[in-house]
């Protein structure tokens, strides 16, 4: 095993077990480790200090494995994280009423760059390391002795991968070719995702319990649901008696799932309406309209990528809840979401409370939403903490 040895002060961040080494800690490489192998990481006085994937295409030149050297990172390492990491979502499937959620959350479940999504009978993963690209025979194998499904299907087409030389892909991995609609369920509500062709890996499982949450509000209420995708809390609204649900998203595709997961729940008889139209400008049309709601969710894709990026998202955030803020009636409620971890629920809060200034509003905040516990977040590793959101009441 090839030794990576670390400059003079560079260790701190991995004896406090964070997972990644940046290029410009490294003085030296001892011999040419090949992208994805593991190596023996030491610190300048050639102490050992943990075992890691070696990449030197990535700014995150080592993404650390295991910190105890008499621990060997074998087949059964692998195998044993994947096992515990199933094992740990086994109660959110306990009742039947949920068959989706993440099963590995990368990092956060100790295997960085593997991200494996459960769609009922079938899997979808994101492989974002080349190290993990190697370890992938095993994690199937595993995946298919724990699971037995009846797909694994790859949905690496994240800008990630090109970070690590990799290429994008969209292939069968294992099993059978996945339905162009897989049918699942999550809080009782089935949806039909689009693995292949859908965004991320098809469905956004990380706001499960904020849906639920919202719908126990909607009942006789006339709710505006922006960033819809294929309608999470739209149809969690509809169940719990909305009076009427728009839904708002620029993607066509996403609509006409979201057209088919009304049809799949028998809620045609609903008052519901879908546009197709950046939300912006739509927020925009319905002020020039005057036409007002009880209760709006937004649910934004990431505006910061990176913590360089968060002024200009700041002021982006700010004014899309600006907007929001003056569409509602008054004593109604904003579901805001911010899923870039860049922005903390500190910083949110600020930009919420400028835009209330902007909008001559008052905000009160109700609950504080959060990511599931299928997307943990580890105390060494905070960066996998990405999704927040308020409950604010607006006058
Ligand atoms: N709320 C959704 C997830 C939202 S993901 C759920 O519960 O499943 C973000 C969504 O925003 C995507 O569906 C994407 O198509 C949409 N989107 C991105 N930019 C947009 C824009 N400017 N206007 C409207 N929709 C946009």
């Amino acid at each position: 095993m090839i030794d990576v040895i670390l400059k003079k002060g560079k260790e701190k961040a991995v004896l406090h077990k964070h997972p990644w080494v940046f290029s410009g800690a490294i003085e030296t490489v001892k011999g040419k480790p090949a992208n994805g192998d593991i190596i023996r990481l030491l610190d300048s006085k050639k102490d050992f200090l943990a075992f890691g994937f070696y990449n030197d295409r990535s700014r995150v030149a080592v993404r650390l494995l295991e910190w105890d050297e008499n621990i060997a990172v074998d087949d059964n390492w692998f195998r044993d994280k994947v096992r515990v990491a199933v094992a740990g979502r086994a109660h959110i499937l306990a009742d039947g009423s949920t068959d989706t959620c993440r099963l590995i959350f990368s990092e956060s479940d100790y295997l960085p760059g593997l991200i494996v999504d459960k769609y009922a009978g079938h899997l979808a993963v994101q492989i974002l390391t080349s190290g993990m690209q190697n370890a992938m025979p095993v994690i199937i194998d595993e995946l298919n002795t724990l699971l037995k499904p009846e797909s694994v299907f790859d949905k690496s087409d994240a800008t990630s991968r090109s970070h690590e030389g990799l290429e994008t892909t969209n292939v069968l991995l294992a099993g059978t070719h996945p339905p162009e609609l897989v049918m699942v369920k999550e809080n009782g509500i089935s949806y039909g995702i689009n693995i292949a062709e859908g965004q991320k890996s098809g469905f956004y499982c990380d706001q499960r319990y904020n849906r639920l949450l919202l719908a126990t509000y909607a009942k006789d209420k006339k709710m505006l649901d922006c960033f819809s995708y294929t309608g999470g809390f739209t149809l969690n609204a509809l169940k719990s008696g909305a009076a009427s649900v728009t839904s708002v998203d620029s993607s066509a595709l996403a609509l006409e799932t979201l057209e088919e997961n009304i049809r799949i729940n028998q809620f045609e008889g609903t008052a519901h309406s879908a546009i197709k139209s950046d939300v912006n400008a739509q927020l925009r049309k319905f002020r020039e309209d005057g036409e007002m709601f009880d209760i709006i969710v937004l649910d934004p894709p990431k505006y910061a990528p990176s913590r360089s990026a968060l002024d200009r998202a700041s002021r982006a955030y700010k004014d899309l809840n600006r907007l929001g803020m003056q569409l509602l009636n008054s004593g109604g409620l904003l579901a805001t979401f911010s899923c870039s971890g860049a922005m903390d629920m500190e910083t949110f809060k600020q930009v919420l409370a400028w835009a209330a200034l902007d909008a001559g509003k008052q905000v009160q905040f109700v609950y504080q939403f959060h990511q599931p516990e299928d997307h943990p977040v580890r105390a060494s590793f905070p960066e996998g903490e990405y999704l927040k959101g308020l409950l604010c009441r607006v006058w």
